[in-house]
């Protein structure tokens, strides 16, 4: 029986359960045999009753799960994972060493969100019936703690029997540190088959991370999607465009707000200001990370050095601010500066108070170099309109608003071309996933003109079959 109950006649099957046509909540299934394993556990976003219900109930039963393989620390891939902890999963969650240090950072912070949004809720009498579900959060720092016990750390390209039947390698995604594609191959009844689950792809061509490896061949391919169709700037082109704004800011003495998610966009852009400044494309001004979820991710970086393609340079000085009163001190400073605040699409996060402050200072610039939801503030800013609403009040927007695209962590259509490459006539089914419609559909046309035969994106919970 499969995890909907049905016979199942195929000896590889796979529901997914999660990102399919978004990118959000990224979970798949896999049956193979008597063998059921999870590929990712990530929290699902969205509207807010339907995304609440999807994270609260698994549709199967986590005590009949053998094991989670996770790809990598983004909470979109690993955020629900101490639930399924506290409803009964047993069993162990393989990821690599890097992934685990990262995820025990990122799962106390979520488990702290969920407890302080638990108390709000109920502050302002929102909540359901006292002792209610929605009361409760959807798990504590205690599950976090039991969930990193049950990580079993794995180096990338080395094979591993999780069990007689079941073999995992981890190989270099290139998106966040010690993010992995996951290769599994499968046994049943004599008959071997090959998975393989991109994960969340890289970029190739911006040296801080390694470069992603190649995807290797599958009878199913699980692949992301999230630039497809699309195409970044290149590196030189977003060094040339961050020099001409930061020097434009300089002249008038303002300060350039770059807001970043903390896990992977924060690294990247701190990495190339440092490059760029010490190439003098970019003029030396003080940099300031205001977030301190990224303080806790810049130790696991350190920690993890050698996974890095280029460490960064220790030249040209980034100050970490701790508290918000800090913050707050450097935001009123007169010196120019930059700084990198979290809340990629200012819905929330550090860079909400420098706003409150620098949203009509025409001497400033905020530079967004994250995907802008269309409801978010950072896509209202974007917009030509001559004002905009934020924090009760109108504001005029005379802060300039820039845009730099090329700081993603994702894969666009010339890489995929790269990275599928050596798949192409190797492989049976691909199936995309963490994408939006129009982006799976633009890499699907892509796949097939390079020669990939069944391309497909399953629709929530669909099931499909290796024969
Ligand atoms: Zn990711």
């Amino acid at each position: 029986m499969n995890a909907f109950g049905s016979k199942r006649l195929c000896s590889l099957q796979v529901s997914f359960l999660g990102a399919t046509r978004s990118v959000s909540g990224s979970m798949h299934l896999v049956e193979s045999g008597p063998h059921r394993l999870l590929l990712d556990c990530g929290l699902a976003r969205g509207p807010r009753d339907e995304a609440r219900q999807r994270n609260r109930h698994f549709p199967f039963d986590p005590t009949h799960i053998d094991a989670v393989i996770l790809s990598h620390a983004h909470i979109d891939h690993c955020g629900n994972l101490p639930n399924l902890v506290r409803q009964g999963f047993p069993g162990p969650i393989y990821c690599t060493p890097a992934s685990k240090d990262l995820i025990a950072v990122m799962l106390h912070d979520s488990a702290r969100i969920q407890e302080d949004e638990v108390h709000t809720t109920s502050d302002l009498g929102q909540g359901a019936r006292p002792g209610g579900a929605n009361r409760r959060p959807l798990y504590t720092s205690r599950d976090v703690n039991e969930t990193i016990d049950r990580c079993v750390t794995i180096d990338y390209g080395v094979d591993i029997d999780i069990n007689p039947e079941v073999r995992l390698r981890f190989t270099d995604a290139g998106h966040i540190l010690g993010s992995a594609i996951v290769s599994l191959h499968l046994q049943h009844v004599g008959r071997e088959q090959r998975l393989t689950f991109t994960g969340d792809l890289g970029r190739r061509g911006l040296p801080y991370l390694r470069e992603p490896s190649n995807v290797p061949p599958a009878d199913l391919l699980i692949c992301e999607s999230t630039y497809g169709g699309k195409l970044h700037d290149s590196l030189e082109s977003m060094a040339a465009r961050m020099g001409e704004i930061v020097r434009r800011v300089e002249l008038r003495g303002g300060k350039v707000f770059i807001p970043a998610f903390s896990l992977g966009r924060t690294q990247i852009v701190v990495h190339f200001l440092r490059e760029w400044m010490a190439a003098g494309i970019v003029p030396r001004l003080p940099i300031y990370v205001d977030s301190p979820l990224a303080v806790e991710i810049a130790y696991v970086h350190e920690e993890h050095v050698e996974q890095l393609q280029k460490p960064d340079r220790d030249d040209i000085p980034v100050e970490y601010m701790l508290s918000q009163e800090e913050a707050r001190i450097r935001g009123m400073q007169r010196e120019p500066c930059i700084i990198v605040a979290s809340g990629g699409m200012c819905e929330g996060g550090r860079i909400i108070s420098h706003l409150r402050h620098h949203l009509d200072d025409p001497r400033s610039a905020i530079v967004l170099v994250s995907y802008q939801a269309p409801y978010s503030l950072g896509a209202q800013l974007m917009q030509k309109t001559p004002t905009v609403r934020f924090h009760g009040r109108t504001w005029n927007k005379w802060i300039d608003v820039e845009q730099i695209n090329g700081f993603s962590g994702h894969a666009d259509k010339v890489d995929f071309q790269a990275l599928l490459g050596s798949a192409v006539g190797k492989t049976g089914q691909v199936r995309l996933v963490h994408g939006e419609a129009e982006a799976c559909e633009a890499l699907a046309v892509q796949l097939r003109e390079m020669g990939f035969g069944d391309v497909r994106a399953p629709e929530y919970e669909e099931v499909v079959s290796v024969a």
